[in-house]
């Protein structure tokens, strides 16, 4: 390391990070259970699976609807029942959340659901995608920690909100994507200034090369929001689960679709919905909820394994459209299929072609332009009732994760003008526009 710069140890680490803990107890490994201190690392020592934040159970259970209804006017609202920021002042973000929660009902018609249908538009966040949730949470937590830069490996919104909430707290960033993003992905990252590295190669090899790079000394100081601080990533996504509820009126729905990559959005999302029941803050449906996973065909092994009955999720070189969804060897693979199981739920997939029809359906019914993701959801929403899987009289939400400016390609050689003519009274009357 070195002399000069002060780098903060990792016990100084861990003591900011128990300090601006909030609610947040410890660190838990998802596969067996062992314990860690509240510190910026991500794998379990003892078996390499996930570690994920548990909370003090008397913590969130002092919480009250009075005390988040009281609270700004986005995902901090939440803070007494998020891992970081508790302290108004320690927070580095833009300040997501509370997007709006669209009644559907042109939708609900067209697919033949006679329940209200929801779609949580989260492309009305300040980056266009809902990874502004989690990233504010990371750094928040990255912060509270001791890191001094910010970085990510990115399908594309991820690299867009590092780099804009980097530049707004005015901390470098760097940012690894695969070369072949979108444009509109990439523009809208390196506008921020920071340094944005495109690699030769799959989201999955940008991945892995973070996993190598986090572990060097030049990158010691450095959060990657989805490497060594991804326990506390992951749990911003809770958000998208106590928005929707608070926003029906502290009611969780029936039923729920939401898009996958790694998978983590879906656990959260359920996981969200058990804290509000388990405290008390919101009433679950009768019969519980039900939690449906979209992939990409291009890039579907979650799906692929809870269609063989299996639980392992074999990793697939990811093709297709949905290029924010493509993560070939998903990382919360096997608690998405946990989630969905135990909640009786299931998984589809769609094509590029359904999804650039999800596209067009949800915008021609709703007024919401979706990114590609969320032609898979609304692509996928269309199979599960076509299938009977999901329950077309049960109050349904479906989430929309981004902008559809972001991959405008996708419809830009489908849709156009519907009529051109001359600049004339009589040119529109010929067209039989005038009624
Ligand atoms: C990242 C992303 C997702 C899913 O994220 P996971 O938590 O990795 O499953 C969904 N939609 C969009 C638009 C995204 O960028
Ligand atoms: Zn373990």
């Amino acid at each position: 390391m070195e002399s000069g710069s002060h780098h903060a140890t990792s016990d100084e680490r861990a003591d900011a990070g128990r300090v601006a803990a909030g609610p947040a107890r410890g660190l838990v490994c998802r596969g067996c259970g062992a314990e860690y201190p509240l510190v910026a690392q991500h794998a379990c020592f003892e078996c390499f699976g996930p570690l994920e934040v548990s909370y003090d159970p008397a913590a969130l259970a002092r919480v009250t609807r009075a005390d988040i209804e009281a609270g700004p006017h986005n995902i901090w609202r939440y803070a007494p029942l998020l891992p970081a920021g508790q302290d108004p002042a320690g927070r580095i973000t833009l300040d997501p959340g509370l997007t709006p929660l669209v009644a559907a009902t042109g939708l609900a018609a067209e697919l033949g659901i006679h329940a209200p249908l929801w779609v949580k538009d989260d492309s009305a966040n300040p980056t266009h995608s809902f990874k502004d949730r989690v990233v504010s949470v990371a750094l928040t937590a990255a912060r509270g920690l001791g890191f001094t830069r910010f970085a990510c490996a990115s399908t594309g919104n991820l690299a867009n909100s590092v780099a804009a909430h980097a530049a707004r707290a005015g901390v470098p960033s760097i940012v690894f994507i695969p070369a072949d993003l979108e444009p509109g992905k990439v523009i809208t990252t390196a506008v921020y200034g920071g340094d944005l590295v495109a690699i030769d190669g799959s989201y999955d090899d940008v991945n892995r090369l973070c996993g190598e790079l986090v572990e060097t000394d030049e990158f010691e100081d450095t959060a990657f929001v989805n490497v060594n601080v991804r326990p506390y990533y992951a749990e911003g996504s809770k958000t998208l689960g106590y928005e929707v509820a608070e926003q029906l009126g502290w009611r969780i729905p029936a039923q729920v679709v939401v898009p996958m990559a790694s998978g983590e959005l879906l656990t959260k999302i359920d996981k969200a919905f058990s804290e509000l029941v388990e405290i008390g803050l919101a009433t679950a449906p009768d019969g519980g909820w039900t939690v449906f996973g979209a992939q990409s065909t291009g890039c579907n092994p979650i799906a692929t394994a809870l269609h063989a009955g299996t639980d392992t999720v074999t990793p697939v070189r990811p093709t297709g459209i949905a290029k924010s969804l493509n993560i070939g060897d998903p990382a919360a693979g096997l608690y998405a299929l946990e989630a969905v199981r135990r909640t009786g739920g299931w998984m589809d997939h769609a094509d590029d072609d359904e999804i650039r029809a999800g596209i067009r359906l949800l915008a021609r019914t709703t007024g919401v332009f979706a990114e590609t993701a969320g032609g898979v959801t609304v692509a996928v929403l269309r199979k599960l009732v076509e299938s009977g899987r999901l329950d077309p009289t049960r109050e349904t939400v479906v989430y929309n994760t981004g902008e559809g400016l972001k991959t405008i390609d996708a419809v830009a050689g489908q849709v156009g003008p519907s009529h051109r003519v001359k600049a004339s009274l009589r040119a529109v009357r010929d067209a039989g526009l005038l009624g």
